[in-house]
């Protein structure tokens, strides 16, 4: 434990949701923590660092490195048993804040079970891992959307059985970790599974204030800290004190929380009006009022408790897909808590509230209370009018317009509908990120082969360790029993699984494609490929070309987000610059390989195959280029009508790739195809 002071939570400026949000939780673990949304730079990991000095001491069995509690040892304890849990065996130790770092290995995370002193010295060796250090402390995840797969899947399990589980080889240990789970993230830096999503009792959106005075107080108060730490936390003792405090008491008064009919009445019309999936939504929501209205010392659980929990709550629970908005409609929610009516005449509403409501302690400023929160300038709000769905202006196919930004020649088409398309990969085995499209060596998935293990052993292949000990036993004197094991004869096991790639779209929004519904298609399309792309894991990049030029709409990231906005916001019109789109995206292929060199590149092109500006030679050079750095194409084929020059095909040759139609892109297009085959036959 360092000494070094911690910034006072009661010193933070504003940020009054993720106050709010942080404190329910220390009231009541049972809501199962935060996820905290928000741009780089908002102090969040502050604040969560902050609560953890204010949570209650746990007391531990001394010794156990698995932080039992002297009244209820874990009975699995891999450091037990624990019998009497007498007193002289207690201890008392502040709550722990442990970091998860978003690279972290399997065994760090879950801990690591020594196979090979098993497997020769028979003894079961267990050094426990980041689960283990957490329990009945805090688990902070520091950008948990980019957290691996297998750690993700690591942590999903614990948070929901409450034990951490290894094995390896059928040995196996078996220990509680339960812990209040907070994580933070950039979303324009990609989307988390709905899975772990789920995990999440509370979500909370930061942004950086534009408030002047506060900005200059949070700067202010943050100079204090760096120059006299130890002086600026002694300032806000008193008030930490307090605080901390008051979440005792909180916690004290919690069990005798009055969840009213009519409150809970509230609670379910809510979750209803916002269409959220399963009952969990009205579990967490139910939770959190009930410790906001610990916290805020109500006897009965309020309206004002419901609406700050289902503020909080519903959020990111609500979405259909990820190309929603986040955020919760609040005049929506306020309409459904009247409907469910009938806020009964002893809601003691906005009455006195504790000494230090959970808004008390704050800045000048104050934060805005909760009030709700301006998405800063989000750009899914609301579709510029000049190019609403509706407006009847198309432009006929191969007029040659020079479409420059804001030329008369342009749409921008709604997507058309999405759907599941068939599964585009990259030939070979691969060795990049785990993900779901292509085939490569990973930690975990089928066992493909046996190898003599690099540095510390992976999973163990038993057939080949057997078999390379097999000759040898005689030689090391055995004459009964067991297998006599030696280090160098454990192999590990070669894991095949998949990989997730960069998929790159180059997409024509020439004039030649703007008829609407073909280009209602082809966003569809593409939006259905982006889609899947989040799905497998991938990363991925949007380019365009139109008029004279190409440019790279989106640069390759993780945020499927971005890019259905780029897509939605695509304007189409002008000529068709197929060898440009070509040659930036080779250029921008080059640049990825030398910034992350594992993840293989899939480029899908999306055109008609026609070029009207830059000459067909061009497009052969082009193409040509793509083939050299060896890049998997696989060209959609746009082209639709009577007359068809068969352009695609030509380009997926020359690039050494495959071309697909539109219409076949679907995943049960094809088993469409299949089935037709056989009844016409
Ligand atoms: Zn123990």
């Amino acid at each position: 434990m360092s000494t070094a002071a911690r910034y006072p939570f009661s010193a933070i400026v504003g940020m009054a949701d993720l106050k709010l949000a942080l404190l329910v939780n220390a009231v009541s673990p049972a809501v199962g923590g935060v996820l905290v949304r928000g741009e780089k730079g908002t102090a969040k990991s502050t604040v969560v660092r902050a609560l953890a000095s204010l949570l209650p001491d746990v007391e531990v069995v001394a010794g156990c490195r698995f932080s039992c509690d002297p009244a209820a040892p874990d009975p699995d304890c891999p450091d037990g048993p624990h019998p009497g849990a007498a007193a002289h065996q207690a201890q008392t130790r502040p709550t722990r804040l442990v970091e998860l770092p978003v690279g972290a290995s399997e065994d760090r995370l879950a801990g690591s079970l020594d196979i090979e002193r098993a497997l020769t010295e028979g003894v079961t060796a267990f050094e426990p891992g980041l689960l283990a250090a957490a329990h009945r402390g805090v688990l902070y995840v520091d950008e948990v959307n980019l957290l691996h797969d297998h750690l993700v899947d690591l942590l999903l399990d614990a948070a929901a059985m409450g034990t951490s589980h290894v094995e390896r080889e059928g040995v196996s240990v078996r220990h509680a970790a339960r812990f209040l789970l907070v994580g933070t993230m950039n979303p324009e830096e990609g989307e988390l599974r709905p899975q772990l999503l789920d995990r999440f009792g509370l979500t909370v959106e930061v942004a950086a204030t534009r408030e002047p005075a506060e900005r200059a107080e949070v700067v202010r108060r943050r100079l204090a800290f760096d120059a006299d730490p130890a002086g600026f936390a002694a300032a806000y003792a008193d008030e930490e004190a307090r605080l901390a405090a008051h979440i005792r008491a909180a916690r004290r008064r919690l069990p005798r929380v009055v969840l009213t009919d009519a409150a809970l009445r509230q609670i379910t019309a809510v979750c209803a009006a916002f269409d959220v999936d399963g009952l969990r939504a009205d579990l967490v929501t139910a939770r959190a009022a009930m410790a906001l209205a610990a916290w805020r010392d109500h006897p009965e659980v309020t309206s004002d408790d419901v609406r700050d929990a289902a503020r909080l709550a519903l959020p990111h629970r609500r979405r259909r897909d990820p190309f929603d908005a986040p955020g919760l409609d609040e005049d929506r929610l306020d309409e459904a808590l009247e409907q469910a009516g009938a806020d009964d005449p002893s809601d003691p509403g906005d009455g006195p509230e504790g000494p230090d409501g959970p808004d008390g302690p704050d800045g000048p400023g104050g934060g805005g209370g909760g009030g709700p929160a301006p998405q800063p300038g989000d750009p899914d709000a609301a579709p510029p009018a000049a190019s609403g769905p509706e407006r009847p202006q198309t432009t006929p196919e191969d007029t040659p317009q020079e479409g420059g930004p804001g030329g008369s020649g342009e749409t921008a088409a709604d997507p058309g509908e999405t759907y599941r398309p068939r599964l585009l990969s990259v030939p070979g085995l691969g060795s990049g990120a785990p993900g779901r499209r292509s085939r490569a060596e990973t930690p975990s998935g089928r066992t493909s082969g046996a190898r003599l293990p690099r540095g510390r052993i992976g999973a163990l292949h038993l057939p080949a360790t057997l078999r390379a000990a097999a000759p040898r036993q005689r030689d090391r004197g055995r004459s009964t029993g067991g297998l006599v094991l030696a280090r160098s004869d454990l192999r590990e096991a070669v894991r095949e699984g998949r990989e997730g790639n960069l998929v790159l779209f180059c997409v024509d929004a020439s004039g030649s494609m703007a008829a609407r519904q073909r280009m209602r298609a082809v966003k569809g399309a593409v939006l259905s490929l982006l889609l899947d792309a989040y799905q497998r894991r991938d990363k991925v990049g949007l380019v365009t070309f139109r008029g004279r030029e190409a440019e790279v709409a989106l640069p390759p990231t993780s945020s499927v987000e971005a890019g259905a906005r780029r897509l939605r916001e695509l304007r189409t019109g002008g000529r068709t610059p197929l060898a440009a789109g070509l040659t930036r995206s080779a250029e921008l292929l080059r640049v990825e390989r030398l910034r992350d060199p594992r993840r293989r590149p899939l480029l899908v092109v999306v055109t008609d195959g026609r070029a009207t500006h830059g000459g067909t030679d061009a497009v052969l050079r082009a193409g040509a280029r793509i083939r050299s750095t060896g890049v998997e194409t696989v060209v959609v084929d746009c082209e639709d009508g009577p007359v068809r020059l068969g352009g695609a095909a030509r380009l997926a040759a020359v690039t050494g790739g495959s071309a697909v139609r539109l219409a076949e892109l679907g995943a049960d297009a094809l088993s469409g195809l299949v089935r037709h085959a056989r009844r016409a036959a």
